[in-house]
This record gives structure tokens, sequence and C-alpha cells, in this order.
């Protein structure tokens, strides 16, 4: 009986042990998402015996995962914002695409942070060179916040038997034009569920 953790705004944090599952619903901290999850579960710890079925429950509170687990480099700045230039929404293949400092390092911006960094296609960065957005009439899409759903991608990686339950509870509940473009990018846009990170 797997088990799988989730952050109260659905990211997946963990892959628990029975007993620490048995922990959390002792202190209330965790819901399960339907009760007939509930009754298995109470059913399996009854008769001491695992099922093969992968469990799904979520925190009621919401855990702050540190931000510092995750690096904005080139990879993962790309996957954050799904090969897709930050300024005219063009989506390109990553060789066409480039990292852009949203205040330039020239100019005082950080050169390494989530927040400073966005990607750009080659036309857009080129207009934007050492400007600021606004003083060449560009607009970011979104503003560019920290991944730390990257975390959850890595997490599925290493946990291929909770994965599929994972994305099948994802499609019931979000809506799909919030869902993930690919699986390769399968935990970088679920955060919305009207919640603040
Ligand atoms: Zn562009």
């Amino acid at each position: 009986m797997p088990v799988l953790l989730l952050n109260a705004s659905m990211q997946p944090l963990n892959v628990i042990s029975r007993r620490r599952l048995v922990v959390l619903l002792t202190k209330e901290r965790v819901a399960f998402f339907d009760d007939s999850d509930r009754a298995l579960v109470e059913l399996e710890l009854e008769h001491r015996r695992l099922g093969e079925g992968v469990i799904v429950v979520r925190l009621l509170r919401n855990v702050v995962i540190p931000r510092r687990m995750i690096r904005a480099n080139r990879r993962n700045l790309l996957l954050r914002d799904a090969h897709t230039c930050q300024y005219c929404g063009l989506r390109a293949a990553p060789g066409e695409l480039t990292i852009d400092h949203v205040v330039p390092v020239s100019r005082g911006g950080s050169p390494n942070t989530w927040e400073n960094q966005v990607v750009a296609c080659k036309r857009c960065n080129g207009r934007k060179a050492n400007h600021l957005p606004e003083e060449v009439h560009l607009r970011l899409a979104r503003a560019p916040r920290p991944v730390v759903q990257e975390y959850a991608h890595l997490l599925l990686l290493r946990h291929p038997e909770v994965r599929s339950a994972y994305e099948e509870l994802i499609r019931s509940v979000v809506p799909p034009h919030l869902q993930a473009p690919s699986p390769g990018a399968v935990s970088v846009r679920l955060q919305p569920l009207g919640q603040n990170s």
C-alpha cells in the first residue's frame, strides 16, 4: 500500500510509510479524497494486511517546500515556462529559446534567481537587450515565480508506482486548462485550486 502524501495545494510531497500515515491520521493532519479510501485503509490497518492499491492523502494545511532545493538553471526555467517565450508567447524548441534577465544583470538584476529569469525567444531577447521590459514595450505573460513543483516532478519520477494514481486524481479535480501540457512537465501548473502558494 504505497501512500502518496500531497500538500494542501495538491503538490506531491512524499511517499510515506503506513506507520507515518497512521501518525498523520491520528494527529488529524491529513484527509482522504474519498470515503472508500478511508474505509479501505481502516480495514487494512485492522487486519494488518497491506493492499496493493495506491492511497493518496492530502495535508489539511500547506507546508512550505524550501526553495533552495531547486536551482533556477536553464533546464528548470524551460520547464517552468513550458518552453514558451514569456513576452510574445512563442512556444519553441529549446535551441530557439534563451534565458532573459528581466532586470539586466548590468543594471543590478540578480543573475540566478527564479524571479529575475524568464524564457524568451531570440527575437524578444534581442529587442529587450539591456532594457527593462517596459522600456521597450514588452510585457511578461506572468510574474516569474520559483518552481517548487519541480521537486514533485522528481518525486514522481522516483516513485513510478504512484504516478498514475496521482495523474488520475489530478484529472478528476483540476480543470483541463490548468493541467500540465506534457508528461515531462507534469507538475508544473498544478497549483491553481483557488489557493495561493
Ligand atoms: Zn518572444
